[in-house]
């Protein structure tokens, strides 16, 4: 058996706390509260106790779904990016870009949230920019 302690960052919310990932023979086995990391100092919610359990569920998407003809068809990024960005194209035409809204997540860094927000109003055109936190 091959068993190692992985530190890494919880990823349910924009807290941040500190975890240890116990890893057995490869696989994330639990989730332990990081003592050292400052901004949990050693404790966890209930979300951050069970990170492994997402981590490793059969639910889990690994890969992008594209709806075609009503059912959803597992795509390759490359499949996905283009079906959305002619479809953005297409609503932004047709009804222009406010028809469109862009929701992002805490379960994302602060970085991909800039870039989210950005492509909203750069690329579409539109402030119609909103968060989990407040749906
Ligand atoms: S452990 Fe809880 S408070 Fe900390 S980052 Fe995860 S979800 Fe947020």
């Amino acid at each position: 058996m091959n068993c190692k302690f992985v530190p890494s960052v919880c990823s349910y919310c924009g807290t941040g706390c500190g975890v240890l990932f116990e890893v057995i023979d490869g696989k994330i086995n639990s989730t332990l509260p990081l003592k050292s990391h400052p901004v949990n100092q050693g404790k966890l919610c209930i979300k951050g106790w069970s990170l492994h359990e997402y981590i490793n569920s059969y639910m889990r998407l690994k890969a992008p779904l594209v709806k075609e003809n009503g059912h959803f068809q597992k795509a390759t990024w490359d499949e996905a990016i283009t079906h959305a960005a002619k479809n953005f194209n297409r609503i932004k035409e047709t009804h222009g870009p406010d028809a469109i809204g862009v929701l992002v997540s805490a379960k994302v860094t602060n970085e991909e949230n800039y870039l989210a927000q950005k492509l909203a109003r750069a690329a579409i055109g539109t402030n119609n920019v909103d968060h989990c936190a407040r749906l």
